[in-house]
C-alpha cells in the first residue's frame, strides 16, 4: 500500500490541485488528510469538495473547527480570525455542515492520525520540540508505529528509540526515511497551501507499507496566482505575502 498524507490545505486550490496531480503520478492508493482544510486562503468551498472527493479520511483541523464553533477564534491571531470571518461569508451550508462532522483522531494500519499532537487533539497543542514529542510518545497507542501529524506547518520527523531499555529522542529533517522496527515516530508532513520552513513550495508525505520507506514530496505550484485571488477578495496581505516566501 502507499499512501499519501496532505495536512494544511488552507483554502489554497493551486496548491492542492498541484499534490494531487503528483499524488497521481506517485501511484497512491489511498489519501489521508490530517485537517485545515479551510482557513487564510480563497477557495474553501473548492478545497472541501476536491478533499471529499479524493480522500479516505478526512481529520478536522483548528481552523475547520473554528468554523463550527466561534469561541475558538479566541485562540487565533488576528489575521486567522479575519480569514476565519471571510471563510464564513463564503461557505455553503453542505460544506460547513460537513466540517462539523469530522473527527479529532483517526487511525489507518498501525498509524496514528491527528492534525495537532495525540495528547488531546482537541487542545490543538503543537510539537515543535524532542521534549514536546517526548510527552506525545505515551499518548497514542505503543504498537503505532508512526503518528501523522500538521499544524505547524514545519515538515519533521521525531524518533523515539530503545536501547538497554531506556528510551531516548531526536529529530531529523530528512526527506527520505527508511522506517526501523524497533523505532516509533512523530511525523509532521507539512503543508499543502501554506509553507513556513522557508520553502514555499507545498509539502506532503508518502507511506509506502511494502518498502518501509517515509517520503518529504515537494510541489511547485502557482503560488502567484493565489496571492493575486486572495488580494482581489480582500484577504490581509500579511497572509498572501507570506506564501510567497514560505514563512
Ligand atoms: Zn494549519
Amino acid at each position: 500500500m502507499r499512501y499519501a498524507i496532505i495536512s494544511d490545505i488552507h483554502s489554497n486550490l493551486e496548491a492542492l490541485q498541484a499534490v494531487l496531480n503528483t499524488i497521481e503520478l506517485e501511484e497512491i492508493d489511498k489519501i489521508i488528510c490530517l485537517g485545515d482544510i479551510v482557513g487564510y486562503g480563497p477557495d474553501p468551498n473548492e478545497c472541501i469538495e476536491l478533499v471529499r472527493q479524493n480522500c479516505e479520511k478526512i481529520l478536522t483541523g483548528n481552523h475547520d473547527f473554528a468554523c463550527i464553533k466561534d469561541t475558538e477564534l479566541y485562540y487565533f491571531n488576528q489575521y486567522a480570525a479575519k480569514a476565519i470571518e471571510w471563510t464564513l461569508t463564503v461557505l455553503s451550508k453542505e460544506n460547513l455542515e460537513y466540517l462539523a462532522k469530522l473527527p479529532f483522531a483517526d487511525r489507518i494500519e498501525n498509524y496514528y492520525l491527528v492534525h495537532s499532537s495525540p495528547f488531546e487533539p482537541q487542545s490543538w497543542d503543537y510539537i515543535l520540540s524532542t521534549d514536546d514529542a517526548e510527552f506525545n510518545f505515551s499518548y497514542f497507542d505503543q504498537n503505532d508505529q508512526i503518528c501523522f501529524i500538521g499544524h505547524s506547518h514545519h515538515p519533521i520527523i521525531y524518533f523515539e528509540e530503545s536501547e538497554n531499555n531506556k528510551l531516548s529522542y531526536s529529530y531529523k529533517t530528512a526527506i527520505n526515511l527508511p522506517l526501523e522496527k524497533d523505532k516509533r515516530y512523530i511525523i509532521n508532513v507539512g503543508s499543502v497551501g501554506q509553507p513556513r520552513d522557508g520553502n514555499p513550495d507545498s509539502a506532503f508525505g508518502i507511506i509506502d507499507t511494502n518498502t518501509q520507506v517515509y517520503q518529504l514530496k515537494r510541489v511547485r505550484y502557482e503560488v502567484r496566482k493565489t496571492y493575486q485571488k486572495m488580494i482581489s477578495v480582500g484577504l490581509p496581505n500579511f497572509l498572501s505575502e507570506r506564501l510567497l516566501i514560505g514563512k
